[in-house]
């Protein structure tokens, strides 16, 4: 039976980092702060809001939320977003998506600048990805994937991957984020020919494709490592990943599991990008 890697441990390994980190600014007279926008009350943007919040406490960074009616108008929300990022004493912006429809995002996206863009809103954030830059920020899901293969020793140098999906939240910046790490990256997607076949001949399998338990046992390779990144609800009304656990869990090296994995992770990643963003505002390095 495969390793079940849970995601609790590398989220407690960074926000250890990060307390220090913060920590040292503190001493400086810097406090890194995050201002979540919500527009609405979606229950899982929520969701994920309390465990941000709960998540900058734990680190020792400022929080914010500004919630917004879910009516708002497209020109009176580009105003209130510009407010926030021209707010000197936020560093890091979350703004939850998907935006209610009256709200542009090819305008939106343009408005927090780069270097407080915490969660790749913005296309220079995405371009920075696939330039292998930095000083970027990658989405903090992809990034999660990275930060869990780092923490449990996988090393992906002349590996092969396959990452099913291809979104621009998850699939695409971490196809890029692995290719950076010198694998070498098969992107899936729904038009993929034989997907078990193709993903049957890759070390390590990335579901992130929104279909409950999709990536079955004839998917995976004896001894490939698989990284879930999906959160569904199944059939029995139970939350479940993109990947059939208990299918894949004996021909796997390593899993992660559904929930507890690559989804307790997220935060800690939000605040490494807060802490990053505000040395980088303060010329820090
Ligand atoms: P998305 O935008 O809907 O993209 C899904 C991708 O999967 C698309 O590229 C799609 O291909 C591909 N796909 C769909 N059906 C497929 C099939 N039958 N075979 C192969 N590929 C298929 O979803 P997303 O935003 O990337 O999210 C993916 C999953 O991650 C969801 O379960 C979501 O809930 C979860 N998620 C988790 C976190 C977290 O913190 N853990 C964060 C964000 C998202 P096409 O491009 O061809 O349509």
């Amino acid at each position: 039976m495969g390793q079940v890697i849970k995601g609790k441990p590398v989220a407690d390994a960074i926000t250890a980092e990060l307390q220090k980190d913060v920590e040292a600014l503190k001493a400086q007279g810097i406090m890194p702060k995050l201002k979540i926008v919500r527009v609405g009350a979606r229950e899982d943007d929520l969701s994920y809001e309390r465990g941000a919040l709960a998540r900058m406490e734990k680190c020792g960074i400022a929080a914010e939320v500004l919630e917004l009616p879910v009516d708002i108008e497209q020109a009176d929300f580009v105003k209130e977003l510009k407010a926030v990022n021209d707010d000197p004493s936020v560093h890091g912006i979350l703004l939850f998506r998907p935006l209610p429809k009256q709200l542009d995002m090819e305008e939106i996206k343009f408005v927090v600048d780069a270097v407080k863009d915490i969660d790749c809103m913005n296309p220079l954030n995405a371009e920075k990805i696939f330039e292998g830059d930095k000083t970027g920020y990658p989405p903090c899901t992809s990034q999660a994937c990275v930060e869990i293969l780092d923490h449990y020793g996988v090393e992906l140098k002349g590996k092969k991957v396959a990452v099913v999906g291809r979104s621009m939240v998850v699939g695409k910046p971490l196809a890029m984020l692995l290719l950076d790490k010198n694998a070498t990256v098969t992107i899936c997607h729904s038009r993929t020919t034989d997907l078990p076949a193709v993903c049957r001949e890759n070390e390590v399998v990335v579901a992130a494709v929104g279909r409950a338990e999709m990536v079955k046992g004839d998917f995976i390779k004896e001894g490939a490592v698989v990284i879930d990144v999906g959160i569904n609800v199944n059939a029995e009304g139970k939350l479940c990943g993109d990947v059939a656990f208990d299918e894949c869990v004996d021909k796997a090296s390593m899993i992660t599991p559904v929930p507890a994995g690559v989804g307790s992770v997220t935060t800690s990643v939000l605040a490494k990008h807060v802490v990053k963003a505000c040395k980088q505002l303060n010329g820090i390095q």
